[in-house]
């Protein structure tokens, strides 16, 4: 153990992920100034990070958090349920028997990719009502859960999401769940070393919300992570997910 761990090595790791979060927040705006667009919102990925990194970028101002997996959730829901203005986005892949408790927990879900996920979220949302400070406020939901739909826009076997082609089908079956808001659409491109080869899978993803009826029904773009986030926040991303700029590398 070297001499920067304990109380010490702890301040220290509070104020790296302050500052971190600091310059991600100057990366976000800075490519939406370039872009001439409003900023988006920005998630903070805390998957497999310690409850103490979520509590130091809370206390730098950050309320919202991404986790993927639920048991994870629930366990750090439970250990920060002190923090609470604090934001729950799930934004792994959903098994249908997870969707109650993932419904019970997050502000709002970006992973929804079946027909049968949606109604089965549906279902489970309908029974569980967030007190006010934990909405994800988008216009509309009132009470409500909020989901985007995931795609698959890569057509990578490897990755969750629905193909372009079932979109539709996934859109009208969220639209057939009463205690469900239709909020967006979110993708992860396949990995280029260049950021920019995020470029085309993006603009994919946009025309497909044109063709699915727009902003006025899908507002949010949920694109963009610690590796392309300019490239996203120029192709309209309105939330970002950012994990590593923010809380560095994941335990493995
Ligand atoms: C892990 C993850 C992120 C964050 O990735 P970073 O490269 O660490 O910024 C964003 N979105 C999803 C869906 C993830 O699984």
């Amino acid at each position: 153990m070297s001499e920067a761990a304990g109380p010490s090595g702890a301040l220290a790791g509070a104020a790296g992920v302050a500052s971190r979060l600091a310059a991600v927040r100057e990366r976000v705006a800075r490519a939406a100034e370039r872009a001439g667009r409003s900023p988006p919102a920005l998630v903070a990925v805390s998957k497999l990070q310690p409850a103490e990194a979520i509590r130091a970028a809370y206390a730098a101002g950050q309320r919202d958090f991404g986790e993927n997996y639920v048991q994870e959730l629930e366990a750090k829901a439970r250990e920060l349920a002190d923090l609470e203005e604090l934001r729950w986005h799930f934004i792994g892949h959903l098994q249908r028997n997870k969707a109650k408790l993932a419904a019970s927990i997050a502000s709002v879900v970006h992973t929804v990719d079946s027909a049968r996920l949606a109604a089965e979220l549906g279902k489970r949302a309908a029974v569980t009502v967030l007190p006010e400070p934990r909405r994800w406020p988008i216009a509309g939901a009132s009470g409500r859960l909020p989901v985007l739909i995931e795609v698959n826009v890569g057509g990578e076997a490897s990755k969750s999401g629905c193909a372009p082609c079932d979109l539709e089908g996934v859109l009208s079956a969220v639209d057939a769940e009463p205690a469900l808001a239709l909020a967006g659409l979110m993708t992860v491109p396949p990995h280029t070393d260049d950021p920019g080869g995020a470029r085309p899978y993006f603009e994919r993803l946009l025309a497909l919300r044109d063709a699915a009826g727009g902003a006025a029904r899908l507002p949010e773009l949920s694109m963009g992570m610690t590796h392309d986030l300019e490239v996203a926040v120029a192709c309209g991303a309105t939330i970002v997910r950012v994990g590593t700029a923010i809380f560095g590398a994941r335990a493995p």
